[in-house]
C-alpha cells in the first residue's frame, strides 16, 4: 500500500511578494502539539513549522512579510479559516467576541517605488525588506537588547551607501551603523519612514472589532496569541 502517495497530495500552493510560488503541506497534529508545548522563542519555533511544512522555502531570505504570510496560510489550510479571538473595547473594557476570516484579509501587494532613502544633501542609502536573516543578526549583536535590535534590523536592510552620486555597495555592518552613529537622529527618521512607505506590502493583519455594549468600534490588530490552540 502506497500511503505516502495519498498524504503527500494534501498539498496547498501559495505566492510569495515577488511572484515565486511556494508548495507547502499542512501543519500536522504531531507538529501541532510540539508547536504547543515548545520552549522555544516564537520566532523559532515559527521558522520550523515553516521549514517542516514548507521544506522548498529559504526562510532566511524570505522577507518578514512572506513569512508571516505563510504562517497565516498555515493555520488557515490546518485548522481552517474561522479564527475566534477575544479583544478588549478600547472605550468601555468589555470583552469583545468575533471570528475572523483568514480568507478574507486583505493582501498588500508589493509595490516598492524607490529602494533609496535619502538622509541629506550627501548620503543616501539603498534598502531591501527586511529577511529573517537580518533580523537575526541583529539580535545577535544586540545581545538581548530589543530597542537596539529593532534600530539594527532596520540599519541591516541597507545594501549599499551613495555618497554624492557614487555608489558603495562593499559596505560592512560597522559602516552602516557609523552612518547614524555619527549622523543626526533625523538620519534614522529618515530610514524607518521610508522603509514603513516602500515595504508595506503583504497581510493587512488587522481586524475591525464591534462592541455590542457602546457600539464604538475600531481596527485593531490581530493577536496570534490562540492561533493554533
Ligand atoms: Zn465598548
Amino acid at each position: 500500500m502506497d500511503l505516502e502517495k495519498y498524504l503527500n497530495t494534501y498539498q496547498f500552493k501559495i505566492n510569495l511578494s515577488d511572484g515565486q510560488e511556494v508548495t507547502f503541506k499542512p501543519i500536522s497534529v504531531f507538529q501541532l502539539k510540539q508547536l504547543m508545548v515548545s520552549t522555544e522563542n516564537s520566532d523559532v519555533a515559527i521558522d520550523n513549522l515553516i521549514a517542516s511544512c514548507a521544506p522548498g522555502v529559504d526562510i532566511e531570505n524570505l522577507s518578514l512579510h512572506d513569512r508571516f504570510m505563510l504562517f497565516v496560510e498555515l493555520r488557515n489550510k490546518s485548522k481552517g479559516s474561522q479564527y475566534d479571538i477575544l479583544t478588549i473595547c478600547p472605550k468601555c473594557s468589555s470583552q469583545i467576541a468575533s471570528v475572523v476570516d483568514l480568507n478574507k484579509l486583505e493582501v498588500i501587494t508589493k509595490n516598492v517605488k524607490n529602494d533609496v532613502c535619502v538622509l541629506d544633501d550627501h548620503i543616501s542609502v539603498r534598502t531591501t525588506p527586511m529577511t529573517r536573516k537580518i533580523q537575526k543578526k541583529a539580535q545577535e549583536r544586540s545581545e538581548g537588547d530589543d530597542a537596539q535590535a529593532t534600530i539594527l534590523s532596520n540599519i541591516f536592510c541597507i545594501t549599499s551607501i551613495i555618497l554624492d552620486g557614487k555608489e558603495y555597495c562593499e559596505i560592512s555592518d560597522d559602516d552602516k551603523i557609523n552612518v547614524f552613529d555619527k549622523g543626526p537622529q533625523s538620519f534614522y527618521d529618515a530610514l524607518v519612514k521610508h522603509i514603513e512607505i516602500e515595504y508595506n506590502f503583504g497581510l493587512n493583519f488587522t481586524h475591525e472589532v464591534k462592541c455590542g455594549k457602546c457600539k464604538h468600534k475600531e481596527i485593531v490588530p490581530i493577536s496570534v496569541e490562540n492561533f493554533f490552540a
